[in-house]
Order: structure tokens, then sequence, then C-alpha cells
């Protein structure tokens, strides 16, 4: 699809069909800044070029299948695909501007323990229109523009890397979408040779690391990708990265009660990230039904909070959004299925 290709590749397509580099940057422009629906309404593009494009690119859109709207504003999508396959859009609108939370997978093959997305495994990858689509679709839907992007819908982003980063390059690029790199945030569950290989990338994009316990033994039960890479192979990555880029990384820790949040847990907490250019973002669970884990209450939550701030840790605790729409990921795509 037309959608798939970054400026480069187009370019380079063009190239190899003897057209001209700025022609290609014309149709990239009717695409993102114009956001034609067809090929035929790129009017300053000859016939036959045109004919030629049709012929070997498809112009797909997304289906809106459901939306829900929770009482603070946010909004929940569930888009079909050409092959019906569903997936999930969350849409925050905060003074700041709007945040989406887009998907990169088709499910989720990591399977950790409390999430959604990992119940009904993966059933593929997305390709890269797929994901611009995503946010090209709310922007249509709400008539409005996306200011921020969050990389935490469904599936593992790390295991559809080349995907994902091509369609970063379309979102960030100023014939595109033009979304600030500092204003795109990835999350991964932590594939360690990933990481290393993001920190080579040529952009400024956050990244922020699924962390959700302290200790190998505990993470093991809650995220299995830590029996494959462990928390000292993490860590390392981590640190690489942060010395690569100069940038901060995140650390996303979700308050399961009785499971990783007591006074232990935050101690090991502290030890495990003390010195790095790193955040915790304490996040509260959204309970999902076929999983026992409950959440954190807030009394405990500010406890933990608190052991942080004074070891010195950077820590915010996240507003919760969306909680009467189940918008944790994956939720809406399970309920539907
Ligand atoms: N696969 C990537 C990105 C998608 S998940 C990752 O794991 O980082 C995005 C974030 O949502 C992760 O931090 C994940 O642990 C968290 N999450 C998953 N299920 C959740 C739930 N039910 N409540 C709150 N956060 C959840
Ligand atoms: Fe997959 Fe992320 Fe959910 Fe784990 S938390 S199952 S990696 S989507």
């Amino acid at each position: 699809m037309i959608y798939d290709l970054t400026l480069t590749e187009l370019i380079s397509y063009f190239d190899d069909i003897n057209e001209k580099k700025f022609r290609a940057i014309q149709v990239f422009e009717w695409l993102y800044k114009k956001r034609v629906k067809s090929f035929q309404e790129m009017t300053n593009i000859k016939k036959d070029l045109l004919l030629k494009l049709a012929s070997d690119f498809t112009f797909p859109t997304l289906k809106l299948v459901d939306k829900q709207v929770s009482k603070d504003g946010t909004t929940k999508y569930l888009f079909e695909l050409e092959d019906k396959n569903t997936i999930e859009v969350v849409l925050m609108k905060y003074q700041w501007g709007n945040s989406l939370c887009i998907t990169t997978q088709v499910g989720c093959n990591i399977g950790c323990a409390f999430c959604a997305s990992g119940l009904l495994g993966k059933f593929r990858d997305l390709s890269a229109g797929e994901i611009v689509l995503q946010v090209m679709k709310v922007e249509e839907i709400e008539d409005l523009r996306i200011s921020n992007i969050v990389i935490m819908g469904i599936g593992e982003p790390f295991d559809n890397y080349n995907n994902t980063m091509k369609a970063i390059k379309i979102l960030n690029h100023p014939k595109g979408f033009e979304i600030g790199a500092r204003h795109i945030t990835v999350s991964t569950s932590g594939i360690v040779p990933r990481i290393y290989d993001f920190a080579l990338e040529p952009f400024q994009v956050n990244l922020a690391i699924s962390l959700h316990a302290p200790n190998d033994s505990l993470r093991n039960e809650l995220m299995k990708i830590n029996k494959v890479y462990n928390l000292d192979e993490l860590i390392k990555a981590c640190k690489d990265y942060i010395n690569k880029t100069n940038r901060r990384i995140t650390f996303e820790y979700i308050l399961l009660d009785g499971v990783n949040d007591s006074s232990m847990h935050a101690n090991q907490l502290s030890d495990l990230i003390r010195g790095m250019n790193a955040y915790v973002n304490l996040i509260p669970y959204n309970e999902v039904s076929e999983f026992k884990y409950k959440r954190t209450e807030k009394e405990n939550a500010l406890k933990f909070y608190d052991i942080l701030k004074k070891r010195g840790i950077n820590v915010t605790l996240r507003q919760e959004k969306g909680i009467d729409i189940f918008a944790a990921c994956g939720q809406l795509r399970s309920k539907n299925m």
C-alpha cells in the first residue's frame, strides 16, 4: 500500500521508474499534507504516472467498527483492517495537546501475565502504513491534530521493529505528519537487541521500558520475556542507550496489589536504577477479568511513590484515564472477539 513507503523509499521507487525526485515529494505531500483519498485527486501529477502508481499500490483506509468515549473524554476506537483483523487506538486529550496511543501488531506474543493484549497471541505484524493510518483516521474522524504519539497500544513494537521505525519516519517527517520526535514515545517490554539498535537510530524519539518488577524471580513470573533477557542485560542495554543518546529513559511500573508494591520492592527498584538518567512512571492497573491481579490502593501507591522520592528517584504517579471504557491496551479488542 502507498502508506507503507517513507519519503526516501518513495523517491527511490520514482528513481527506478525514471521519474524525478520532486514528483515523489509532491505525491508524499498529497498523501500527508492534503490527505487525498485516491491517486486521481493528485491533480498536478500526469495521468500515466497516476495509472502506474494505481497499478503498483493500493490506497486503503481503516474502517471504524466501535468507538467508546469515557467520562474524562478519553476515546477508544476499534478499527478493522483490510483482512478483517481489528486493532485498538486510544485518544487522550490534555490541556497541552492530543495524545494518541497506537498499535503495532494484531495481538502480542510476549504474553505478560497481566495484559489483555497477550491473551490471544499474535496474529500478525502491522505494516508501516497500517500504523500511520491510525493517526490519519483519528485526525479525520475528530477533526483535530495529534500532537503526541505513544506507541503503547496492542503489540510489542520491537517485535515489529522495521515497520515501527518506518512509521515513525513518516509521522516525524516535515513533509509527512510533522510530529516532533520528542513528542513520540516507544514502549518495549525489553527486547534487548533492539534497544541497542534503537540507540543508533538517527532521531530523538523517547524510549520507555515496561519494567513492572525489580528482581528477576518476580519479573520472570509477570513478564516471561525476562527469561530471555534478564534484568542485568536489560539495565545494561538501557545504560548503553542513555550513554549513546544522552536521553532520559522512562521505566513504566504497574502497581499490582500485594505483588510488586511493597516497600521492599520500592527499595529494590531504587537500587536497580540508582544513578541512571531515568524516571519511573507508576501506573494504576486496569483490572482485566481474566486475571487475578488487582490494582494497588491509592494510599499504598503513594507510599511506594514516597520511598522512591526519598531515595532520590525521579518518579510520577500516572493519572488514570478512560477507566470506565477499559482503556488499557487489548481490553476492547478481546471484548469484541
Ligand atoms: N508491548 C509494549 C507496548 C504496549 S503495552 C510494552 O509492553 O511495553 C504498553 C504499556 O501498557 C506497558 O507498560 C504495559 O505493561 C501496560 N499495560 C498492559 N496491560 C495493562 C493494564 N491492564 N493496565 C495498565 N497497564 C497495562
Ligand atoms: Fe505484549 Fe506489552 Fe501486553 Fe506484554 S504488556 S503482552 S509485551 S502488549
